[in-house]
């Protein structure tokens, strides 16, 4: 049996529905939680949607976000637990390795409902009953779509599931520009234009919806924070707690920061390190042949997709950033050959 008939056969009757997503959900996470939620709940299933951690404030105003429960507020710790263990399906969304969703992680993998797993990261671990996973999807909220549209359901995706959609394949495309932006996901959009979505708004919420402070803070980034290190065609940036607060940082408000290093002519590898207190957090990127997700993985705990990747250092700010710079020697060769890759305009 193919993995969409066993999902309509699972989906045949109202099920108790358990969907969450990564840490710090960006809008292909939260747009793919709420769009698939939306949908399932026009089916007629009872759904729960939880998420590990806090969002940003711009990604509110998708349909059904007053209702998702945010899990590391420890009161909801017994609550959750009882949901995951009640739940007759469970959905993953955007992630694939159950130790992204801390503790939630260990109780997914243990809970006897059906887990149906669907994300685009490379090498996804194997916990889900069914695997919806493929790594070259330009965002999860594509999937979605393409679950929603294969069960048969198109009709069913309105205004808001769509514009949930729309924004994850929107940021996760980097508004249209790498390389993943396939034939079929202008397709896709042009179905969910039929559909009604209002594009510029969906736009305007995500992209013009920052505090004043937020613009500050990118300034004193680009100005006092952003180090280019031409020998090896890479950029970087460091944050400390200390100018986090200073600026009055709040979730998503760093998100991006790293998209400007990378934007310098010439540099195909940048990086930010966040220190977060608990941990430093890094967001790796690149353009070209050079793989931040095994650069990522082999160096900081981490993954991602070959351009896009994260991970993360238990040591403190100016080590990691030490142990960061101390990596580049021995990728210079493919640092600075990277360019090369791409054909001359
Ligand atoms: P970002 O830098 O925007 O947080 O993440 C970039 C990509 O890498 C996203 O697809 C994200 O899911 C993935 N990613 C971020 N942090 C980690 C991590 O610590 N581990 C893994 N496996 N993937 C990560
Ligand atoms: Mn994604």
């Amino acid at each position: 049996m193919s993995t969409i008939t066993a999902l309509q056969e699972l989906l045949a009757q109202p099920r108790q529905i358990f969907i969450t997503t990564h840490h710090k959900p960006d809008a292909d996470a939260l747009g793919s939680s709420l769009g698939l939620a939306g949908y399932l709940r026009k089916k007629g299933h009872h759904v729960t949607v939880v998420t590990p951690s806090d969002y940003p404030d711009f990604l509110a105003w998708m349909p059904g976000n007053e209702d998702v429960i945010i899990y590391e507020r420890r009161e909801n710790d017994a609550q959750v637990q009882d949901l995951i263990n009640r739940a007759e399906v469970i959905f993953c969304l955007d992630f694939s390795c159950l130790n992204r969703i801390n503790e939630m992680g260990e109780y997914i993998r243990n809970a006897p409902g059906t887990k149906v797993l669907i994300d685009h990261h490379q090498d996804p671990e194997n916990f889900a009953d069914l695997d919806f996973s493929n790594p070259k999807a330009a965002a999860t909220a594509e999937l979605i779509f393409e679950v929603i549209r294969d069960l048969g359901d198109q009709s069913l995706i309105d205004v808001g599931i769509g514009e949930c959609l729309y924004a994850g394949i929107m940021t996760d495309t980097g508004s249209f520009r790498h390389p993943s932006t396939s034939r079929n996901v202008h397709l896709i959009i042009a179905e969910l234009l039929d559909a009604g979505i209002d594009l510029s708004a969906v736009h305007r919420r995500i992209y013009d919806s920052h505090s004043e402070m937020r613009l500050r803070f990118l300034g004193f980034v680009l100005k006092d924070k952003l180090t280019v290190l031409r020998e090896y065609n890479t950029a970087y940036i460091a944050i400390t707690q200390d100018e986090l607060r200073q600026y009055q940082s709040k979730t998503g408000d760093t998100e991006g920061l790293v998209n400007f290093a990378l934007s310098i002519e010439g540099v195909v590898f940048a990086a930010i390190l966040i220190d977060r207190g608990q941990a430093v957090k890094i967001s790796f990127r690149s353009v070209g042949d050079f793989s931040v997700s095994d650069f990522s993985r082999k160096h900081f705990q981490g993954g991602g997709h070959h351009n896009a990747a994260g991970g993360i250092s238990y040591d403190p700010l100016d080590v990691t950033v030490q142990r960061f710079l101390g990596l580049l020697p021995q990728y210079q060769t493919q640092l600075v050959t990277a360019p090369l890759a791409v054909a001359p305009p």
